[in-house]
């Protein structure tokens, strides 16, 4: 029997993994483990951990329509596989890889577990498009791409020659084991999370908000998106007050579809560059996220201690008095959604303007976004506090009076999300308000002489 463990891949068709657990001809244990780590603080409450639950709903539902068997089980990783392996016969481990610190630390437990049961452990590459490791091999480099348009170039050339498809196989092709009542009552559900699953379960997809919801079919939202905005994407995509790109982020970043699915429509249309570009981003910070060795730890090696967090409560509840920052962060913590120019625009505000340490702003984040992703989270706000590969510069401050001037010209965005400001005519709605937390100009001066020398402290220690 092969142990499969579900991850960021909670879909039932093209995992890399299901072809050689066919391929063996091997009836395999499905499971899927829900960490009480990565629910500290009560996480299924918050916008990313419901879409999580979201997803793992429609994932029992669809193991289900194909009369397959998937166990939900809820424990350390580690503690849960030990005990699997003790009440069933395993002989090999599967699952997909994932790189951030915690996933890279949990493996390793999960390996010597499963290795000194006798186990064999096998682990699939699935989540970047082209397969990072052959690529940086095949670029003959020994340094990584620092920049990204050198990377997308030779990324895309990649692509052309060297695309792996997607896989065949079905869940309905595979034989699903049962549980044994033993480890079912080891490693049952919380009641709370049970019931939120169940809830979901039984909801329509797309209806209702909030944990009972389930998932909506992301091929749905896909083909909805080529069909009809494609075409105005690269011009629409910063215009935030409409809904002009895919909203595809929450249900690629839990695997409920495969970024080779995604590929493999959008070829069908000839004005895919645009859209490509930006999947190409996602893959340049899973690149940096492997082959960067600070990705994860450039608050430990640059001297943050000229930040402070006074102004971070403010950002967060949406009191900055800045209109398109409290309505971004309005819209964030209603909905779980921010627009990606919002997101940088919010981001250097708080990093730049307000002097607050980006690890703030990005664990609220880690929370609040329903399309969180570790990796692509640290990218964005690597980025927007000028830290990490191919960052803004550090005198690169984005004015959010301007940008919501530029992108939203009418005050549309800002009308729907802070209704009290609703009155004020076009050109006025955008200015700060007499209670602004900070001046734009000078906290904009003081910003860039701070990040000029914070950019000097780096330490190896
Ligand atoms: C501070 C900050 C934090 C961010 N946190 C996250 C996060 O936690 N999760 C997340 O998925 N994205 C994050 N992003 C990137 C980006 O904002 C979202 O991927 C995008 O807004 C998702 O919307 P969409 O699916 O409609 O994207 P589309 O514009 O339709 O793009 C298609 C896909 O390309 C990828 N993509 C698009 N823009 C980017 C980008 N700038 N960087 C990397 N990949 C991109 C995503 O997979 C996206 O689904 C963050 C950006 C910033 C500036």
């Amino acid at each position: 029997m092969i142990l499969f463990v579900h991850r960021k891949d909670l879909r039932v068709d093209d995992l890399p993994a299901w072809d050689a657990i066919r391929a063996r001809g091997k009836q395999s244990l499905h499971v899927l483990i829900l960490d009480p780590f990565l629910l500290k603080r009560e996480r299924h409450l918050e916008h990313s951990g419901i879409n999580f639950l979201q997803h793992a709903a429609r994932l029992q539902k669809l193991y289900q329509a194909a009369g397959q068997r998937l166990h939900v089980l809820y424990g350390e990783p580690a503690a849960v596989v030990s005990g699997l392996l003790a009440s069933h016969p395993v002989e090999e481990l599967v699952f997909h890889e994932d790189f951030t610190p915690y996933a890279t630390h949990r493996d390793r437990q999960l390996r010597a577990t499963a290795e000194a049961a006798g186990v064999a452990v096998t682990a699939y590459d699935e989540q970047s498009l082209v397969d990072l490791r052959e690529f940086q091999r095949g670029s003959g480099r020994s340094e990584p791409y620092k920049v990204f348009t050198p990377f997308y170039r030779k990324w895309s050339d990649y692509l052309l020659h060297f695309y792996r498809p997607a896989s065949a196989v079905h869940v309905r092709e595979l034989a699903t084991a049962e549980l044994h009542p033993s480890a079912a009552e080891a490693f049952a559900l919380p009641p709370e999370l049970a019931a939120s699953l169940a809830a979901s379960r039984g909801a329509e997809a797309g209806h209702a908000g909030g944990s009972t919801a389930l998932a909506p079919d992301p091929h749905r939202v896909l083909g909805g998106f080529l069909a009809e905005r494609l075409r105005s994407y690269a011009d629409g995509r910063d215009r935030f007050a409409h809904e002009a790109t895919s909203r595809l982020s929450r249900h690629v970043n839990v695997g409920a579809i495969s970024v080779r699915a995604v590929y493999e429509a959008l070829l069908a249309h000839p004005q895919r560059e645009a859209w490509l570009r930006q999947l190409a981003w996602r893959d340049f910070y899973i690149y940096q996220a492997r082959l960067d060795a600070h990705f994860f730890t450039y608050e430990k090696r640059y001297d943050l201690s000229t930040l402070d967090n006074r102004h971070f409560q403010a950002w967060c509840e949406a009191r900055t008095g800045i209109p398109i920052i409290d309505a971004a962060m309005t819209e964030l913590n209603t909905t779980g959604w921010m627009p990606n120019r919002l997101r940088m625009v919010t981001a250097m505000f708080l990093t730049k303007n307000l002097l607050c340490p980006f690890p703030y702003g990005e664990q609220y984040f880690r929370y609040k976004l329903s399309d969180y992703d570790n990796t692509l989270n640290r990218g964005g706000w690597l980025w927007c506090a000028s830290l990490g590969f191919d960052a803004a510069p550090y005198f690169r401050i984005m004015n959010p009076v301007t940008q919501s001037e530029t992108h939203d010209p009418e005050g549309t965005y800002i009308r729907r999300w802070l209704p009290e400001l609703a009155h004020l005519p076009d050109k006025t709605i955008h200015r700060p308000q007499l209670h602004a937390i900070v001046d734009l100009k000078t906290s904009r001066t003081q910003a860039i002489d701070v990040y000029r020398g914070l950019l000097h402290s780096w330490t190896d220690a």
